[in-house]
């Protein structure tokens, strides 16, 4: 059985998951960027919420899920099992609003 997939950004061999066939690898999710190709990371709360941030101002938040990875446009989600799974848009696909509330902390 073939347990692997390739990255749907660098077609390197990932781990399988038949849940999200065509996730960035890490590498990838690096590399992504908002629609102005500024560098954005996503992060976990404590409390469960998928956030943004810049790489350039961690203070300043990225307000969706909506990313880019070399102009192809990606969703990042919450993983069923934690972290963050960033898949192809589809075509589409609605814009989810990632920002915490203000009470939360960032972990
Ligand atoms: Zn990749």
């Amino acid at each position: 059985m073939n347990e692997t997939q390739n990255c749907s950004g660098c077609a390197k061999p990932v781990t399988r998951f038949d849940r999200y066939p065509k996730y960035l690898c890490f590498d990838c999710v690096a590399e992504l960027t908002d629609e102005d190709g500024l560098g954005i990371n996503y992060h976990n709360s404590s409390l469960g919420y998928l956030y943004g941030t810049y790489k350039e101002d961690a203070a300043k938040r990225y307000p969706n899920n909506r990313c880019f990875y070399k102009g192809i446009e990606y969703r990042a989600r919450e993983g069923r099992f934690g972290g963050v799974v960033v898949q192809p848009a589809v075509e589409g696909e609605a814009i989810e609003k990632t920002l915490v509330p203000k009470v939360a902390h960032i972990v």
